[in-house]
């Protein structure tokens, strides 16, 4: 409830001012988190709500849109049609897997920036993954057959079109509350998919590809430590290969840019700006901005995530921060600062989905942010997507009526 007051003191800004931005994750946000991706549900309210919101909503996500796997189908399920999100534009606008994947409202895609090659490498992923995973399986769990491991490997290979993923979740569930045995599935199948990276560098794809970990406690040398697993806490669920470049930070750029475009037929950027040539630095990319975008072209953006971690190091002096929002909130935060303007920090609790995450009720921002953290929280909706969505729909209901009037 400590939130409370500034909760109401952040809608009445964001509904009165004149410029605002939403870029907000799915997963976790606003739809609980299930362990097979393939049950998850959308509420319709929150589907007309973002259409209402128009050009001020993108979404920002390392899941995908399209395929069988895409938020696309769950828009589809949610709606009851396979043909009505396309006729009244009810697709969520904005990037999917890392900031690879675009689509407008009407589900047009595209994906500029990668590769045929690329594409192709990606493609042979999961079945590179296939062997690698019975071998592992048999090795930790030797009393499992063929047959329940294939079952196992439907669950656990995702072949989403520009982001493979290895998921733990459905062994998981074989090893209940074991964190040892945990521990060695995070630990095995980051060594295989380090196999995967190398296979392609063997194939000359020497800078196409890196894994992302989610959750992560951050990152060392240009790559994401996975947050083993430990009593109270599941730790990383699953690591994807991506596309170097693939960031939700320069995702954002990418956002901006777009948005900037609609509103005053420009692009800050240029036309041609996708993630692969944003700036790399956290630094670069901000300077980008103070160059490029005006500062009554630059929205109150809204940031809304809830993968974020801190966990205390072993030195009791220092925190690994990490998260696959962190540092798309943190940009969004430090480009606000920049520009003189309040942009908001929203974290929905996700820890009521059927994923074990630290739950804000229980423990605070314990393994969430810490006492030192830079990123910092306008709103904290500790009950999760169900609590976000019904104060996203009554925004976007004050917030239409107010553009209507205005
Ligand atoms: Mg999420």
């Amino acid at each position: 409830m400590e939130y409370m007051p500034r909760n109401l003191k952040v809608q009445k800004q964001l509904i009165s001012s004149k410029n605002i931005l939403f870029i907000q994750d799915i997963d976790g946000v606003c739809i609980p988190l299930v362990k097979d991706p393939m049950t998850r549900e959308l509420e319709s309210k929150y589907i007309y709500a973002v259409k209402e919101f128009a050009e001020e909503f993108f979404v920002l996500t390392c899941g995908e849109h399209e395929g069988p796997r895409g938020v696309n189908r769950i828009i589809e399920r949610s709606l009851g049609s396979t043909t009505e999100p396309k006729d009244k534009e009810l697709y969520l606008r904005g990037l999917a897997a890392c900031g690879v994947e675009y689509q407008d409202n009407d589900g047009e895609i595209s994906f500029e920036g990668v590769s045929e090659k690329e594409m192709d490498f990606l493609s042979k992923v999961p079945s590179l993954i296939k062997p690698k995973f019975d071998l592992i399986v048999k090795n930790i769990f030797p009393e499992l057959n063929q047959e329940d491991i294939n079952f196992h490997a439907v669950k656990s290979i995702c072949e989403t079109r520009f982001s493979p993923t290895i998921n733990f979740n459905s062994l998981f569930d074989l090893v209940k509350k074991d964190s040892d045995k945990r521990k060695l599935i995070q630990i095995s199948f980051e060594k295989m998919m380090n196999e995967i990276i190398l296979k392609a560098e063997s194939e000359g794809h020497k800078n196409s590809f890196f894994l992302h970990i989610s959750p992560n406690l951050g990152n060392k040398n240009g790559r994401e430590t996975i947050k083993l697993s430990s009593k109270d806490d599941i730790g990383s669920t699953d690591i994807q290969l991506l596309l170097k470049g693939a960031v939700k930070d320069s995702g954002v750029l990418f956002l901006l840019n777009k948005f900037i475009e609609i509103k005053t037929g420009k692009s800050p950027f240029g036309n041609n700006f996708n993630f692969r040539n944003s700036p790399k630095s956290f630094r670069e990319k901000i300077d980008l901005c103070k160059r490029c975008i005006r500062i009554d072209d630059m929205p109150l953006i809204v940031g809304v995530g809830d993968t974020v971690t801190s966990k205390k190091n072993n030195d009791e002096k220092s925190y690994l921060r990490g998260g696959s929002d962190r540092s798309f909130l943190e940009f969004i935060q430090t480009l606000g600062d920049e520009f003189g303007i309040n942009n908001k920090i929203i974290f929905v609790d996700s820890s009521s989905g059927e994923v074990e995450r630290p739950s804000t009720k229980k423990t605070g921002l314990i393994g969430i942010s810490d006492i030192y953290d830079n990123l910092q929280f306008d709103i904290v909706f500790k009950n999760g997507p169900k609590e976000y969505i019904s104060w996203f729909i009554e925004l976007a209901n004050k917030r239409s009526n107010f553009k209507k009037n205005s």
